[in-house]
């Protein structure tokens, strides 16, 4: 009996299959754990080669941080960075509202005061709300470089002049995007080149095919990582936990040295493409997306979602229901098939309940 289905007809998630190289290296340093430095000396090594990686595709090859277990410890863990640097006695950050439900455990965790900023009409961040929101007390702005529901990019450059002029962290949450907008014809001014972009949540797990959990938290200063150190017994820790496998970081640094920018450029290119196939398709019989799609997400507007939504399900594919629009990530283990049966279920449903 096989429990576990594969991301055969999958379009709800933003994690795909692994990357046969990052398989490999993962199984082969299963045992290993980076909470003892002292005894995976090696690991600690393999870690900053990964980080360095990372670092090079977002603009800063000097880049420090840690590979984590994914996007929401990367973005607790920053924003726990900025609340220690800040010293403010009642800390606030100001996200948008598009925001991942990560900053809402920081909110939890660090007792920092979390403020939504509104959306404009492109559904990006509203630079005017954010300034309305900062204030003395505040310790971060954020930033999304791709947003979960849309793939949509905030107006980074301008948050970060915010940011300096509030004297507050700006953190870019790339969780998604960051190992896609690199790799786009169309650059985007989102990574450590913008003067201001203090730290990047990046994860490896998603389009970086490595295995889960594979997370990225980046810093461009190393004075701001440092915050996050805890003295153990032994050493230094600047991680959320403390045991942590390092068969994460192997797997990591095994594919992003494996595809290297020319190859994710060729696997961003071939969802990017079939991305844009989807929505050529459904525009033939009249589904729009909300947004013009950025990134690999597209986000359908239609009349009857739920219904829509639940007969796509009794034909075996899996969807998302976001922010009111029927939300698709086409991965890497999509192909070009599965994309075309996909639009002729969708029309056929439609066609029946317009
Ligand atoms: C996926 C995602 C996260 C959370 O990442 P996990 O790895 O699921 O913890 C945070 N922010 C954004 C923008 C994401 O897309």
């Amino acid at each position: 009996m096989r429990l576990n289905r594969g991301y055969e007809r999958v379009l709800s998630s933003m994690c795909t299959y692994p990357h046969p190289a990052a398989v490999r290296a993962h199984i082969d340093h299963i045992h290993t754990n980076l909470g003892d430095p002292n005894l995976f000396p090696e690991m600690a090594a393999l870690e900053r080669r990964a980080i360095a990686i990372l670092g090079s595709f977002l603009g800063a090859a000097d880049a420090v941080g840690y590979i984590t277990s994914g996007g929401t410890e990367s973005n607790i863990q920053a924003i726990r960075a900025s609340k220690l640097i800040c010293g403010a006695r009642k800390p606030n950050i100001v996200v948008p509202e598009s925001a991942h439900q990560s900053f809402e455990k920081a909110q939890d965790f660090t007792g920092v005061e979390v403020r939504q900023a509104r959306l404009d009409e492109r559904y990006a961040v509203d630079v005017s709300s954010v300034e309305e929101l900062v204030d003395e007390n505040t310790a971060c702005v954020v930033g999304i470089a791709g947003s979960t529901a849309l793939g949509v990019v905030d107006p980074i450059p301008a948050l970060a002049r915010v940011a300096c002029d509030t004297d507050a962290f700006l953190h870019v949450d790339a969780a998604f995007g960051g190992l896609v907008l690199p790799f786009l014809e169309k650059k985007y001014r989102f990574d450590f080149r913008v003067e201001g972009v203090r730290s990047i949540a990046v994860d490896p797990h998603k389009m970086g095919m490595s295995t889960i959990p594979s997370g990225g938290l980046l810093f461009k200063e190393p004075t701001d990582f440092d915050a996050l150190s805890t003295n153990t017994f032994y050493s230094v820790e600047r991680s959320m936990t403390g045991t942590r496998g390092g068969a994460s970081v192997a797997a990591t640094l095994a594919v992003l040295e494996h595809l290297g920018f020319d190859g994710y450029r060729d696997v961003v290119r071939e969802c990017m493409r079939l991305t844009n196939l989807c929505v050529e398709r459904a525009a033939e019989f009249g589904v729009y997306p909300v947004v013009t799609p950025v990134m690999n997400i597209v986000a359908f507007k239609l009349p009857n979602l739920q219904r829509v939504a639940l007969r796509l399900t009794a034909r075996g594919w899996r969807v998302s229901v976001m922010g009111g629009a029927l939300r698709l990530v086409i991965m890497p283990h999509i192909d070009e098939a599965t994309i075309l049966q996909f639009v002729d279920d969708l029309r056929e449903i439609v066609k029946v309940d317009p």
